[in-house]
């Protein structure tokens, strides 16, 4: 009788356990901007957690015991791909996780995805930075598995994607607006990250790094100061994650301005933020121009 009792007991303690614990589903992002992505998306039905610092080089980024922990007790992970985050992958490797894994590069078709500098053997990774496929494949992307994972909120989700796909719709409206003429300009770049966007923009780049953290020789800086000054660039621009101190020699040594971007939305609150950010730090460069 007493061991009835006890049963009963055992069966209604798991059963609370299994609403609080249960019902907390848990999505982890890599990098932030998905974090922001999903957030928009998933209102207060769901803990969405980033596993890397917006201050922090993804691509360099090396997990802690309490980062892979973090992984493993997730719902659903989403990592960009594309090599992006290589010192985390490579970690993981010998770590079988069986969490569903959403690699949002995996939502765009492979041949629309481009090499940004010639030299380069792979497609450019920053893929977030691109409102095009942010509204037609990594949004509807991250809301499908979403909806999959959690079925009954699959509705709440749509209707989140809608309005944030909208939002997105007029901000890139906007600024194409604004952007028009300086279609066709050309800007230095520490680093390819808003490849994506400035190509959106009609506006074509030249990257002074090319991917994991590398920093120019002399040599290098040497010729593209020389590069800077015939005249063909616009504006220079450095990002918060990166080296900032070639980007300061160049502007000064060039008299060309230079700004800072952030392609992992440092302060913004939401994906629309990131982007408005952005691409006022850009109109700034380009009105500054001429200035010392
Ligand atoms: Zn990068």
């Amino acid at each position: 009788m007493k061991m009835m009792i006890m049963k009963k007991f055992f069966a209604f303690f798991s059963l609370i356990l299994l609403f609080y614990t249960g019902f907390a589903f848990t999505v982890i992002t890599t990098i932030n901007p998905y974090g922001l992505i999903i957030k928009d998306i998933v209102g207060d039905k769901a803990k969405v957690n980033v596993l890397i610092n917006p201050g922090v080089n993804p691509h360099t980024f090396s997990p802690k015991v309490s980062d892979i922990k973090a992984l493993m007790s997730a719902d659903l992970i989403v990592m960009n791909g594309l090599s992006l985050e290589e010192f985390l992958i490579e970690k993981l490797k010998s770590i079988n996780l069986k969490n569903s894994v959403l690699y949002a590069s995996d939502t765009i078709p492979r041949e629309i995805l481009k090499i940004s500098n010639p030299d380069e053997e792979h497609v450019n990774p920053h893929v977030w930075l691109s409102i095009e496929f942010l509204i037609k494949y990594i949004i509807p992307g991250i809301v499908g598995r979403l909806s999959e994972l959690d079925t009954k909120n699959a509705e709440y989700f749509k209707k989140n994607s809608i309005h944030l796909i909208s939002e997105l719709e007029k901000l890139k409206k906007k600024y194409e607006e604004i952007f028009k003429d300086y279609s066709g300009k050309t800007v230095l770049v520490y680093h390819p990250s808003f490849y994506y966007f400035f190509n959106e923009l009609g506006i074509k780049i030249i990257s002074v790094s090319h991917g994991h953290g590398d920093e120019p020789t002399l040599k290098e800086l040497m010729e593209i100061i020389k590069r800077v000054k015939s005249g063909e660039i616009v504006a220079i621009f450095g990002e918060k994650q990166q080296n900032i101190e070639p980007v300061k020699i160049i502007s000064s040594q060039t008299g060309i301005y230079f700004e800072v971007l952030d392609p992992l939305g440092y302060d913004s609150k939401n994906t629309v933020e990131l982007f408005e950010r952005n691409f006022e730090t850009v109109l700034e460069g380009f009105e500054k121009y001429g200035e010392k």
